[in-house]
């Protein structure tokens, strides 16, 4: 922060902007309070501004080029940059505004353009080249030698070896597509929000447990309009249950139809044209750097390293995954024709009938969990874990600046004290906040002047929200996510690597530590410490319990199904070696009829909604999910094979050889060294109920 300090000084005394002084916060989290969405434009600006200076000084050294006064002062410039990008970014999904969409499509080009003014700076690739060729003979540590080798190859994936002419038009593609990526994401909350579906009849209400009820009475309370009546929406905590309980078809299909057309509707907020475009640059843009596809660029900086290997695997799956929906969709059909007036199996009633074979057959209804996930139980359940695995420990930070009232802040301390960071979480959905659920920092961990600074974690959910008279009930799917995402926490939490360069994880190794959080959900052992009865505090009955453990593999050919088909989607459109403009929808069909996908199941997302994928986070990555659900699988039987779930040695190995280790090694050599094997899929199907 002292560097930081230092810059502020120079700038005019009346300035106030608090992204120019140190926050004299507990912990040194952004002050929330004092930022003012005016703050944030002359802070990038102020922030490029400095970082170019610092390049310019690297550029302008008489000394020859070295790793320190090059790869490193590159690696260590451009921080109040990242503090404000991290915190406007971090904002923009949890809780945003019409100013701040506005600012972020002012600051997008700009900030593309600053980054390209870096990647395709000569006379700085010079001198990193310079340092490059010398690699061997540097003494160079490992983090180090790995440093160099990324700093380079940025380089080069950033165009700096091509032509000036290329350059220009590399340039051109990048800006036009931070514009079509970020217009995709505003589309879709719009969209998202703009959806109603209000029921004013009580009739229309039936088959609908009383907790949903209640909560959609208090979503149509909040708005003049809607009164007295009950409102539903496309957020998922609303969506979701209607689906599986509403025995109402009409408005199943209502909701449904409207969820599955989001962006779709050929009014200001539809993605098809957008999607045209945005792969279309995509493409361009990988061909100007050399490559065939966009996947093939994009995956050969990730774990599965070619798109040949990401199809293996995905067909792999998705050939029992088809044959187990298609079995579930006759047992479905069965159960409507044994009814009054039998009809033809639809998508809006997938969700409703399996919840209803899914009590006949196991005697389990997904409500009669929910009592035993009160949020706040559940998130101790996750401390706990935590503690028994690692032996850290969470303790809540009152009197902070938050990113929204909602939000609250945790501390974690090492079993002897020491402090690793902070986390906020922040668990509801609310119209600033996008769809989803996920893990990013405010301040990521870094080294300076061989110090530790410790991080400032984010999870942000959109869980099933308390009622007046009940406290928030989670879900399984939500309870899951919640172990999910802290997962990912912890990995930023415990990571230990010295030069921002190598901190950043590959996208398809990133979701090992969440996902590996997931197996201890349903574990007896950890249920008995955290699944109590909101109201009676009983613990969650054996036979219950039992009843999870018999229905896991239950619903898994439409889950796998239409997982697959999304990641399939997604591959399809980034391998794409040569298009004109097309048609989006015919597109999606053709993919889907390819696979054989049945009409009953549309892909997880569909394109015009498939934030992932295009808003460039999960750009042909989609499939990461389950390329580290084989790595989490096989991960989880290392803490069987010790004989204890809970088993230490075993979590520090983890956190030791992986979690801590950020990208400062190959993926695949660290889990390596963590498991001493490479893995198989074997345990994925396993779990999945698929061999
Ligand atoms: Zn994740």
């Amino acid at each position: 922060m002292t560097g930081l300090l230092l810059l502020a000084g120079q700038l005019s005394a009346q300035d106030t902007n608090p992204f120019f002084t140190s926050w004299e916060t507990p912990f040194q989290v952004p002050d929330f309070d004092q930022i003012e969405n005016a703050d944030y434009l002359p802070a990038f600006k102020e922030g490029m501004k400095q970082q170019n200076m610092e390049i310019e000084a690297i550029i302008q050294n008489p000394d020859q080029s070295t790793f320190e006064n090059t790869i490193l002062a590159l690696d260590e410039s451009g921080k109040l940059l990242i503090n404000v990008l991290r915190v406007f970014y971090s904002l923009n999904s949890a809780n945003t505004s019409k100013e701040m969409q506005g600012i972020a499509r002012k600051v997008s080009p700009l900030l593309t353009k600053h980054r390209d003014d870096i990647n395709l700076n000569p006379e700085l690739f010079t001198r990193v080249k310079a340092v490059y060729s010398q690699k061997d003979n540097l003494g160079l540590d490992d983090e180090q030698q790995r440093l160099l080798d990324e700093t380079y190859k940025g380089f080069v994936r950033g165009g700096a070896n091509l032509s000036a002419e290329k350059q220009e038009k590399l340039r051109h593609f990048n800006k036009e597509i931070s514009i079509l990526q970020l217009t995709f994401g505003q589309n879709l909350l719009a969209e998202t929000n703009a959806y109603k579906l209000v029921i004013d009849n009580e009739a229309d209400l039936t088959g609908l447990p009383q907790g949903i009820i209640d909560a959609a009475g208090e979503t149509a309370d909040q708005d003049e309009t809607t009164k007295g009546k009950w409102l539903f929406t496309l957020h998922k905590p609303s969506l979701l249950p209607f689906l599986q309980f509403s025995d109402n078809r009409i408005l199943r299909e209502e909701i449904f139809t409207a969820y599955i057309n989001r962006c779709n509707n050929d009014n200001d907020q539809d993605n098809k044209e957008i999607i045209n475009k945005l792969i279309r640059y995509r493409l361009d843009k990988a061909k100007l750097l050399g490559y065939n596809t966009f996947a093939g660029f994009v995956l050969e900086e990730r774990m599965s390293k070619s798109p040949e290997n990401v199809y293996n695997l995905l067909n792999q799956i998705w050939a029992p995954a088809l044959v187990r929906a298609k079995e579930e969709a006759s047992e479905i059909q069965e159960m409507i024709n044994d009814g009054e007036s039998p009809f033809l199996l639809e998508g809006w009633d997938w969700s409703y009938y399996t919840e209803k074979i899914r009590q006949q057959k196991f005697d389990l209804n997904e409500e009669e969990l929910r009592p035993y996930f009160r949020l706040e139980n559940v998130r101790n359940g996750i401390f706990y874990l935590s503690n028994k695995l690692y032996g850290i420990t969470f303790t809540e930070v009152t009197g902070a600046p938050k990113p929204h009232e909602d939000a609250s802040l945790w501390e974690c301390n090492e079993a002897d004290g020491t402090h690793l960071g902070v986390l906020y979480m922040d668990f509801h959905p609310r119209a600033s906040k996008r769809g989803g659920a996920w893990c990013g920092s405010y301040r990521p961990p870094s080294w300076q002047d061989g110090k530790r600074i410790a991080p400032v974690v984010t999870i942000v959910c959109n869980f099933s929200s308390p009622t007046a008279d009940t406290p928030a009930l989670l879900t399984s799917d939500e309870v899951e996510t919640f172990f999910h995402e802290f997962g990912h926490a912890l990995h930023v939490l415990f990571t230990n690597v010295h030069y921002r360069g190598i901190s950043h994880v590959p996208r398809d190794f990133v979701e090992l530590p969440s996902q590996l959080m997931e197996h201890w959900v349903f574990e007896p052992e950890l249920l008995n410490e955290y699944a109590r009865h909101y109201q009676t505090n009983e613990v969650i009955p054996a036979d219950l319990v039992e009843k999870i453990e018999k229905s896991s593999t239950f619903g898994q050919g439409f889950k796998t199904g239409e997982y697959v088909a999304a990641s399939l989607l997604d591959m399809d459109y980034h391998t794409l070696s040569a298009i004109d403009t097309f048609d989006v929808l015919a597109f999606e069909d053709q993919s889907m009829k390819k696979i054989g996908l049945i009409s009953q199941i549309p892909p997880r997302y569909r394109s015009t909604y498939f934030q992932h994928t295009m808003t460039g986070g999960y750009t042909a990555g989609y499939y990461s999910y389950i390329w580290a659900e084989v790595l989490d699988c096989d991960a989880y039987q290392a803490f069987i094979e010790a004989g204890d779930i809970f088993d230490k040695e075993t979590a520090n190995r983890f956190r030791e050889k992986i979690l801590e280790r950020g990208g400062s090694k190959e993926a695949m050599e660290m889990y390596v060294d963590f498991r001493g094997a490479e893995p198989t899929t074997d345990p994925l199907l396993i779990k999945r109920g698929l061999k």
